[in-house]
C-alpha cells in the first residue's frame, strides 16, 4: 500500500541493533532521528553507520536527522537523585548550588536568575511541577511550589510564556554539528531557535563543517519556544522545514494552544514551500503497550489531515518496548487517513502566479495529473525542488523524484507523497524517458498503457531549471 506521509523514528537503546532497525525500516521508517540530547558522539556515529549499512543492504534510501540538544535549561543533580516537592513549600533554584536537596537545587543555565522576576511561573519536568517565583536575590531564585511531585536529576525548566535568553546554539551543539557532518546527516534539527538569525547561524556552521565532505544538510527549526510563534514566517524563510515540537512548546504556551498552532504551522510551512514534521507523544502509550490508545490513533490521523510531511516517534522507538509495532501502527493509521474523504486536492495552487518557469511546470504537472487521472507524476530532478513544490499540495497521485544524486534522494524521502528513485545521468532524452518508465514498471507503480506526467529540464542532462512537461502512455516509447 502506497503511503504519502513519512515516518521519522528516533533510535536509541531499544532500536540500535541490526534486527530491530531492519524490521523498523521494513515497517515504514523513512527518516532516522539521532537525539543528541542523549549519548556520546561515538554512539551517534555508530548508529549512523548502522543505518547507512542496513539501508544499503535493503536497497533503500533512509535519511538521517541529527537533532541537536540546544539550550535546554535544566536543574542540577540531587544528593539522593530525587526529591519530593510539596505544594506550598519554599524551594530555591540556585546557580551556585552544587548538590540539591528538599530546599534547593543547582542550575546548568547560570543566567536564569537574570531572566526571571517575581510572579513568573516556572514549569519543571515538562510541566508536571509548577513553581511560582517569589523573589530573585543574586544567584538564587526563590519560589513557592504550586504543583508538587517528584523532581529528579537534570529535569528541564521552562518559563510560561517563554522569554529565557539562552542562545540557541551551545558549544555542545557546535561540536555535535561537526560530528553530524562526519556522517553527512541529511537533516539537522535545531532546538529552541527563537528567530531567523538562530537558523542562519546553525546553517552556516553546518555548511562550514560539511564543506570537506561537499555536503550541505537541510535545516529543520524545532518550534518549541513561545517567541518562535510570532517569528514563524522569518524562521520558515531561513529553514528548510519546521518540527512542531509539541513537548516543549506545550509547556511554554500551554497545552490547549498546541492543536490550533499545529494546524497553523503546517499550513504556513506548506504555503512557504517548506517541510513540516509533527512530533512528540504521538504514540506515547506504546512505550509500554503493544497497541496505541484511540486518542493517539486520532492524533496521528489528524496530523496527516493537517498536511504534515511526517509524523515522528521519540521514546516509543528509542527506549520503548514495542519499537517495530509502533512504526507498523503509525504506517497503518497514515494510510487510512490518506484515503479519507477529507483528503482531497486543495485547489489553492490554481490561483497562484509565479515568475519561475520550473515552479509553474511543477504546478502544471499537478493540474494535468488531476484532470487526466494519470497514474504517476515523475519529476526528473537534480536538486529535488520540483518534487518539493509538487508535494506541497494534496493529490492522490504519487510523485516520483528521479535523480542521479543520492543526497537529493535522501533529502526527498521526507517530502510528503514523494517516492525517490535513482536514475543514472544521461544527455540522451529518449533513453532517459524510457529508463524512467522502466523504473516505474519494475516497481509495479504503473502498467503498460497507463498515463503518466513527466517533467524535466531541457536540454536533458544539463543541470538547469525544469522547463518541460510531457504526458506519456507507459510503454509507448
Ligand atoms: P525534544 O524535542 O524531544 O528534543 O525535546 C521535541 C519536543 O520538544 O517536542
Ligand atoms: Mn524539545
Amino acid at each position: 500500500m502506497q503511503r504519502a506521509t513519512k515516518i521519522v523514528a528516533t533510535i536509541g537503546p531499544a532500536s540500535s541493533d541490526v534486527d530491530t532497525l531492519t524490521r523498523m525500516i521494513h515497517a515504514g521508517v523513512d527518516v532516522v532521528r539521532l537525539n543528541f540530547s542523549h549519548g556520546k558522539a561515538q554512539d551517534h556515529i555508530d548508529r549512523a553507520e548502522l543505518v547507512r549499512s542496513i539501508a544499503a543492504d535493503l536497497g533503500r534510501e533512509i535519511a538521517i536527522m541529527a537533532d541537536l540538544q540546544g539550550p535546554k535549561i535544566r536543574v542540577g543533580k540531587f544528593e539522593n537523585g530525587r526529591v519530593q516537592l510539596v505544594r506550598g513549600a519554599q524551594f530555591v533554584l540556585d546557580a551556585a548550588c552544587e548538590l540539591g536537596n528538599e530546599q534547593q537545587v543547582g542550575l546548568d543555565y547560570k543566567d536564569l536568575p537574570r531572566d526571571v522576576r517575581s510572579g513568573d511561573i516556572l514549569l519543571l519536568n515538562d510541566g508536571l511541577i509548577v513553581l511560582v517565583v517569589d523573589k530573585v536575590t543574586g544567584t538564587q531564585v526563590h519560589t513557592t511550589v504550586r504543583t508538587g511531585g517528584e523532581l529528579s536529576n537534570n529535569k528541564g525548566i521552562n518559563r510560561m510564556g517563554g522569554g529565557l535568553t539562552a542562545a540557541a546554539l551551545t558549544s555542545k551543539d557546535m561540536e555535535d554539528i561537526k560530528t553530524a557532518m562526519r556522517f553527512q546527516a541529511d537533516y539537522i534539527a535545531v532546538s529552541f531557535p527563537k528567530n531567523a538569525t538562530d537558523m542562519m547561524m546553525a546553517r552556516q556552521l553546518a555548511n562550514i563543517a560539511g564543506e570537506e565532505f561537499q555536503h550541505k544538510p537541510q535545516m529543520i527549526a524545532k518550534i518549541e519556544r513561545a517567541e518562535a510563534i510570532p517569528a514563524l514566517q522569518e524562521i520558515l524563510d531561513a529553514s528548510d522545514g519546521i518540527m512542531v515540537a509539541r513537548g516543549d512548546l506545550a509547556v511554554e504556551v500551554g497545552n490547549a494552544a498546541v492543536p490550533a498552532l499545529q494546524k497553523r504551522m503546517i499550513r504556513m510551512a506548506r504555503t512557504s514551500n517548506k517541510l513540516a514534521i509533527t512530533a512528540t507523544q504521538m504514540m506515547e502509550s506504546m512505550i509500554q503497550n503493544p497497541v496505541p490508545t484511540r486518542a493517539e490513533v486520532s492524533d496521528v490521523a489528524n496530523a496527516v489531515l493537517d498536511g504534515t510531511d511526517a509524523v515522528m516517534t521519540s521514546a516509543e522507538t528509542a527506549s520503548g518496548r514495542y519499537p517495530v509495532e509502533t512504526v507498523e501502527a503509525m504506517a497503518a493509521i497514515c494510510i487510512e487517513a490518506e484515503h479519507s474523504e477529507d483528503f482531497r486536492l486543495d485547489a489553492d495552487f490554481l490561483n497562484v502566479t509565479f515568475s519561475r518557469i520550473d515552479q509553474s511546470i511543477a504546478y502544471g504537472a499537478l493540474f494535468t495529473a488531476y484532470h487526466l487521472r494519470v497514474k504517476a507524476i515523475v519529476a526528473l530532478t537534480e536538486s529535488g525542488s520540483t518534487a518539493l513544490w509538487m508535494s506541497r499540495h494534496n493529490i492522490d497521485v504519487p510523485i516520483y523524484a528521479m535523480t542521479p544524486s543520492r543526497a537529493t534522494q535522501r533529502k526527498a524521502v521526507l517530502y510528503r507523497n514523494v517516492t525517490t528513485m535513482e536514475l543514472p545521468h544521461s544527455t540522451d532524452r529518449e533513453a532517459v524517458l524510457k529508463m524512467a518508465q522502466d523504473l516505474l514498471l519494475a516497481k509495479g507503480a504503473v502498467q503498460r498503457g497507463d498515463m503518466i506526467v513527466i517533467t524535466w529540464g531541457e536540454p536533458m542532462g544539463q543541470v538547469g531549471g525544469t522547463n518541460a512537461l510531457n504526458i506519456m502512455k507507459v510503454g509507448e516509447y
